[in-house]
């Protein structure tokens, strides 16, 4: 007999809950928990799957704890049934209905969560330079011979350097030209909303004999199915069901295998085939984007105007893009060409700063001493012979130049000389410099070695 209190302290929890997560999220998670019991000793919820139970302690143990009576050991007092996956004669309609369940083609051509292949995203479109000529091969390759060149490719590297354009770019290609191979292209989030639903609807094998009847599985961001153990587990099922049957697989992510916080298991899987980087892009291939982003907008950009951009919008490609629309919207609402001042006014604030690399002074010290053929303790110390003296006034006057600190700080990090010593040294090393050129050079040497 259910204890009245119970189930309402439930329906309270529940309306709780309701205003606290998304509707999705409601649905997915809460409506289907049933109260099957409640005793003094606890409540007894029937969950669809093992996941809504973990999805549950993991996320609202606090707030399930303030609702419910507690175990000694501090846990809500829940006990949780997995429920039995419904037969599908159990329903009324379906057992008057002829018992014909759907062809495994007609089960596999029903719609699932696949995503559109961008059109824009193909090989032709793809711009190449030495930081994705290897990936773009790679990705080739697998696109022409899927299952007999690399398996599975992996594809790592910073946003918005093009690692969905080359998985699109796949998936055309093999549409155009294995018009029989079944591909599906996902995102790691569609894949996990996908499994939701299917657990909700208890049609996880259907979608099991799905994904594992594909030819091929493109799978983006991976990195989004860290810290979903269960999920994981699935999608390594799923990973080495086609594996086996020596079907394709591409992952993209932001970081390589190693450095995933998945299983090792995962990670050894998806270190098999071939991992392969896609880099920033250096500045002439920045260009070449550029330009043919521009041209399929239709504008035009002078060749100096797209080195400018280019020098300025440096690690991310789907920045460059920005400004060719940005550019080509302000041109044409203007009826203005792309000049270097256009462009500079209208795309000022996408430059980026070049990252200042952080200068510190045992990094001076080291270059100096190099240069100059003394030990790094020694300009450290206190020797005043001028084959010392004399290039720790120069590291002096580097670390006034290029460290952003006060004059106390940096005195301090040599060694605890005075802020006056450092200035004069600073200064005797300015004039100096202007008259001698072979000082001029070793300064200039050393400037590039450390900001290097
Ligand atoms: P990622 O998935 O790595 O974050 P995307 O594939 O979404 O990046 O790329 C971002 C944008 O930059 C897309 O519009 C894409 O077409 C474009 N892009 C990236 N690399 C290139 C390239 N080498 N040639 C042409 N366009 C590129
Ligand atoms: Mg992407």
């Amino acid at each position: 007999m259910l204890t009245q209190n119970h189930q309402e302290t439930w329906s309270q929890f529940l309306e709780f809950m309701e205003e606290r997560c998304s509707s999705t999220e409601f649905a997915n998670w809460f409506k289907p928990i049933k109260v099957l019991d409640s005793s003094s000793d606890g409540i007894s919820l029937e969950v669809p799957n093992i996941f809504v139970q973990e999805y549950l302690l993991d996320n609202y143990k606090k707030d399930l704890c303030s609702f419910l009576p507690l175990r000694a050991n501090g846990d809500p007092a829940i006990n949780f049934f997995v429920s039995e996956p419904k037969k599908p004669a159990a329903s009324s309609t379906q057992a008057t209905a002829p018992q014909h369940l759907p062809s495994p083609q007609a089960e596999l051509d029903s719609a699932r969560a696949e995503i559109k292949l961008n059109p824009f995203y193909s090989f032709h479109n793809f711009i190449e330079g030495p930081s994705n000529q290897f990936v773009k091969s790679a990705a080739f390759g697998v696109a022409t011979r899927p299952s007999r060149s690399y398996n599975p490719l992996f594809i790592h590297g910073g946003v918005g350097l093009g690692k969905t354009h080359l998985l699109h770019a796949i998936g055309h290609h093999v549409h155009e030209h294995h018009k029989k191979l079944r591909v599906q292209c996902i995102t790691t989030e569609a894949f996990i909303n996908d499994l939701v639903d299917n657990l909700r609807n208890k049609s996880v094998d259907k979608m099991k004999r799905f994904y594992r009847s594909l030819d091929i599985l493109l799978v983006d961001d991976i990195q989004f199915l860290q810290n979903r153990l269960n999920f994981e587990e699935e999608f390594c099922n799923t990973f080495e069901s086609l594996i086996n049957q020596n079907k394709q697989i591409v992952i993209t992510s932001d970081k390589p295998p190693g450095q995933l916080k998945l299983s090792e298991r995962l990670i050894a899987r998806m270190e098999w085939g071939l991992v392969a980087n896609v880099g920033i892009p250096d500045l002439e291939t920045r260009v070449a984007i550029l330009q043919h982003k521009a041209e399929l907008k239709g504008l035009r950009i002078p060749h100096k105007v797209a080195f400018f951009i280019a020098e300025h919008i440096f690690n991310n490609v789907r920045q460059l893009e920005g400004a060719v629309n940005r550019l080509s919207a302000y041109c044409r609402l203007m009826g203005m060409d792309a000049t270097e001042e256009v462009a500079e006014n209208t795309l000022s604030e996408l430059f980026q700063q070049s990252p200042l690399k952080r200068v510190s002074v045992e990094g001076i010290l080291k270059t100096v001493a190099t240069i100059f053929g003394v030990r790094v303790s020694d300009l450290k110390g206190s020797s005043r012979t001028k084959d010392v003296a004399f290039p720790r006034q120069v590291a002096m006057y580097l670390a006034k130049e290029l460290i952003n600190e006060s004059l106390m700080k940096l005195s301090s990090a040599f060694g605890g000389k005075t802020h006056s010593t450092l200035l004069h040294a600073w200064k005797k090393v300015s004039d100096k410099a202007g008259k001698d050129e072979t000082l001029r050079r070793q300064i200039e040497m050393a400037r590039r070695n450390i900001e290097a």
